[in-house]
């Protein structure tokens, strides 16, 4: 007779797996698409991340969809579809506006640079579609009549807190290198142990990351950076994934700080500084960079101790270069490059301090670096740590005052507020042009004409009463 079709193999899972009692409750949508494929005579299963998160008893993002039947006819069943991956066997179901990705069994090519591997096959069997997968536990399968399709061992990895490539980890990560580093962001975002032979192989292959898309490896250093344990960048550097990606961090990892005021070397105080921080993109990102200069500016004095003057500076610099190199957009890298910049930058706590810090940090950044200072204070050493937080919260008390009680929706109203208040951050704040000054004091225009409104501007700074316009006539006649 006929020799069994592959497809047979996913019979004998769902035999086996039958007595499992996993049950996933599946959105209605999603029961709906399944249904209906499976009521054309094909086979579906949710897939992947979704069934992975509801193991875990997380909300899903998305439910992706795969399927025995091919993407014609998907699309013949449902009346709103859309090509989003045709070649790739992924068609986009559309339900009252809400897509479900549906993909056709595949097995895969070696990937390119891109986001898909460069040529796939279609199959009938499951098993074969949950062998292309990268980890085992996001390779696993479920609907209400098969119950969980797990071939791989993933519930048992989720037991054990494993993150395990399916098959041979040096074959897998040879088809596409990016799984390493999607191997420490799920370790990062599950809090889980790269297990030995997958992290051996990355060890091994480490270098071929070379060869993947700043793009992808952006994402998966966000994911990692934002997760729960964004202190797993450190298996990142011990299997040798920083060295190709990050190797500036590789230094820092290296970099003492004999100082009282720190405790760690240089890379373990910026992963403890991460964790110190809420899982914000700029916030986690200006962490990772906020003294990635040190070892640029290390200094010894006479008496062994280590100083790194002028690092925020050379630090905010190189995570400009970072960022460009790992093709962050322009808002990420203002944000990111100028809380660094300003990380160190010390605020006196009194009314005229605090305004001349938000005319120098600018009134967006100036608001996080609350956070930011917090951050990096509880990730020094005991030394003076009340002191350092107790003036911290004396600056915060005194922006408060400024920029009054009244409830704000976001830091960004926050700001507006302070200058709807008169209180004058930016030369367009003054009560005088350059204009009032060519015309009433028989200046000049050119660069002493806008050294003498900057002057203007900080005498306003130091106390706004003053930004009115005859006093500010008279104050730059004094000046000259
Ligand atoms: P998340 O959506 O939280 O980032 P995910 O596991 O859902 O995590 P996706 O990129 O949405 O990741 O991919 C969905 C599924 O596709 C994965 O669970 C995995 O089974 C498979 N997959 C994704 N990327 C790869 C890859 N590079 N190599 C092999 N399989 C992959
Ligand atoms: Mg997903």
């Amino acid at each position: 007779g006929k020799p069994p079709m592959p497809g047979s193999m996913t019979r004998y899972y769902e035999i086996r797996r039958r007595a499992d009692t996993v049950i996933i409750q599946l959105p209605e949508k999603v029961r709906y698409i399944i249904g209906s494929i499976r009521k054309a005579g094909y086979e579906a299963f949710a897939v992947g991340g979704c069934i992975r998160d509801s193991v875990l008893g997380r909300e899903p993002d998305d439910w992706d969809i795969t399927t025995s039947a091919t993407p014609r006819q998907v699309k013949g069943m449902f009346g709103h579809t859309i090509d989003t991956g045709i070649q790739h066997g992924t068609v986009t179901v559309m339900l009252e506006r809400e897509g479900f990705e549906v993909t056709t069994y595949r097995i895969d090519g070696k990937y390119e640079d891109g986001r898909h591997p460069k040529e796939v096959t279609f199959t009938p069997s499951l098993f074969e579609d949950l062998k292309r997968r990268d980890f085992t536990i996001n390779a696993m399968a479920y609907n209400d009549e098969a119950g969980l399709v797990d071939v791989f061992g993933g519930i048992d990895d989720i037991k054990r807190k494993v993150i395990r490539c399916v098959g041979e980890p040096k074959e897998r990560f040879g088809e596409d290198a990016l799984r390493m580093m999607r191997a420490v962001r799920f370790s990062g975002q599950l809090g889980y142990e790269i297990e030995a032979n997958t992290a051996g192989a990355i060890r091994e292959l480490n270098t071929n990351l070379k060869y993947v898309s700043a793009e992808r490896i952006q994402t998966e250093l966000v994911k990692l950076v934002t997760s729960p344990h964004p202190e797993k960048l450190r298996l990142a550097y011990e299997t040798g994934i920083t060295q190709v990606i990050l190797p500036e961090f590789d230094i820092c990892m290296k970099t003492d700080q004999n100082n009282p005021h720190h405790c760690y070397k240089v890379g373990e105080h910026i992963l403890k500084s991460m964790e110190e921080i809420e899982p914000d993109k700029m916030l986690r990102l200006a962490m990772l960079f906020h003294d990635i200069g040190k070892p640029k500016k290390i200094t010894l004095d006479e008496k062994g101790i280590h100083h790194f003057h002028g690092h925020p500076a050379v630090s905010s610099e190189m995570a400009r270069d970072i960022l460009k190199r790992l093709k962050f957009d322009n808002r990420t890298i203002y944000f990111v490059t100028k809380l660094v910049k300003y990380h160190d930058y010390d605020v006196k706590p009194d009314p005229a301090g605090v305004r001349r810090a938000i005319l120098k940090t600018g009134e967006d950044i100036f608001p996080l670096l609350f956070q930011v200072k917090a951050a990096d204070i509880r990730a020094q050493s005991a030394y003076m740590r009340e002191e350092k937080e107790e003036k911290l919260k004396a600056v915060y008390q005194v922006y408060h005052q400024i920029i009054s009680e009244k409830q704000c929706v976001s830091l960004k109203a926050k700001a507006e507020e302070i200058v709807a208040q008169g209180q004058c951050f930016s030369l367009k704040d003054l009560a005088v042009t350059g204009k009032d000054l060519i015309e009433e004091t028989g200046m000049q225009a050119g660069p002493e004409l806008g050294e003498a409104l900057k002057k203007l501007l900080d005498f306003v700074v130091e106390d706004p009463s003053r930004n009115k316009r005859e006093i500010l006539l008279k104050a730059v006649k004094e000046f000259q």
